[in-house]
């Protein structure tokens, strides 16, 4: 039992789930959330967001919170309590290649342009080429990134080319207080460019929104959140390297396929008669061949039987020659209530093994089976002990005694 489950609820997950389903919980819902994805979305959110992710990515402080909530989280071990930046977290998750930003050489770079892209299994097990139009920021080619004409551009008088200024207030007699503040002058840029030598194309800015269009090699076996990353194709910016564009692959659900790894599982419904007599199925894969699968009168499947076609799964990623596996998991349609009538009934009987023959003592208890509702209270007396709002009139006794 885990003592709050806030941060379950913020990522959209269950408190028992894997490290894997919290890592997708947060992929999807940073990339939505993330204030650049929307100019709509509320910071805080994100920030939210990113300090579930972080804590319960952690084993460590995913056990802390488990235990004792946020509360624990503040009080407990070495920085349990202390949660990085939401968009230095981001960065990190969808870091391009390598993630140079960090740690590294701490050069300065352009944005990373973080994409996702809905693929369908099919896309997944044949491969495809998917077109991505996206728009970037690139350096102004009419001033090739100055703003403006050659010499146009000055260092603003007010700052000195830093883009700050110093302020000094003197609060009482041999006491000064310095306060460092944006320039306003040149708006902290720290040049200024006059309005007529601006250059036209990019109004000064020294780059422009290009829309670009990239291809998008999706190779046989990738999996759901596979990072595929354009290097350099992210944002310009005048003396910066540029960043990486991001393409992150978003698995779509399949109607009948449940991909695990290189295994796909499949539901396959049969009836009582199928099941006892053998039967013939036809499973169309996901590159269109068709498979038929036998089984013979006598290889009884029983309800929640698993079966698997070896080498009909996906693509080993890099290796697509290999395949994992298709797992049947087979559901037996049983015949409904009074579907078979008496007649028949007796000469299924006296085809099947014979049934045991039960002696009950003379003071047995007679009772009568019900339909089972686990949301229904055990029986009436627990029904009226327990003030739960949410219970309605007295349920069913199952089992009376005389
Ligand atoms: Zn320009
Ligand atoms: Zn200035």
């Amino acid at each position: 039992m885990v003592k709050d489950t806030k941060y379950y609820d913020i990522l959209g997950v269950k408190p028992n789930a894997s490290a894997d389903d919290i890592k997708k919980a947060y992929r999807k819902l940073a990339l939505k959330l993330h204030p650049d994805k929307n100019p709509d979305n509320d910071p805080e959110q994100f920030k939210l967001l990113s300090q579930a992710y972080e804590t319960l990515a952690d084993d460590k402080k995913r056990q802390i919170y488990d235990q004792g909530g946020e509360q624990a989280l503040k009080e407990g071990g070495v920085g349990a309590g202390h949660f990085s930046s939401p968009f230095d977290l981001f960065d990190a998750f969808f870091g391009g290649s390598g993630g140079r930003r960090f740690g590294g050489g701490g050069e300065q770079r352009g944005k990373n342009l973080v994409h996702q892209l809905a693929v369908s299994l099919e896309e997944l097990y044949n491969g495809a080429v998917r077109k991505l139009a996206l728009q970037k920021n690139v350096i102004c080619d009419k001033c090739e990134g100055r703003g403006g004409k050659k010499g146009a551009v000055q260092k603003c008088s007010t700052c000195h080319g830093s883009g700050y200024v110093i302020r000094v207030n003197q609060l009482a007699p041999g006491m000064i207080q310095q306060i460092q503040s944006h320039c306003s002058e040149c708006d902290g840029k720290g040049e200024k460019i006059n309005q007529k030598d601006k250059c036209k194309t990019c109004d000064g800015k020294k780059i422009v929104r290009e829309r670009k269009i990239i291809e998008v090699h999706i190779d046989k076996g990738m999996e759901d959140g596979k990072k595929i990353t354009f290097s350099g194709e992210g944002d310009q910016e005048p003396g910066l390297e540029p960043g990486d564009i991001v393409v992150v692959l978003d698995e779509k659900e399949h109607p009948v396929f449940k991909r695990d790894k290189t295994d796909l599982h499949m539901t396959m419904s049969i009836t009582l008669s199928e099941a006892l007599c053998g039967f013939q199925k036809v499973i169309n894969t996901l590159d269109s061949r068709v498979l038929v699968i036998t089984s013979l009168p006598g290889d009884i499947i029983k309800p929640g039987d698993i079966k698997c076609l070896l080498n009909e799964g996906m693509p080993v990623y890099r290796n697509p020659l290999d395949k994992g596996r298709l797992v049947l998991h087979f559901d037996v349609k049983f015949p409904e209530k009074n579907e078979i009538n008496n007649k028949n009934l007796a000469t299924l009987e006296s085809l099947l093994p014979p049934r045991p023959v039960v002696r009950a003592p003379p003071d047995a208890e007679e009772c009568s089976l019900t339909e089972f509702d686990p949301r229904q209270n055990r029986n009436r007396h627990d029904a009226y002990e327990e003030d739960d709002p949410r219970q309605g009139g007295p349920t069913q006794v199952n089992c009376a005694t005389h």
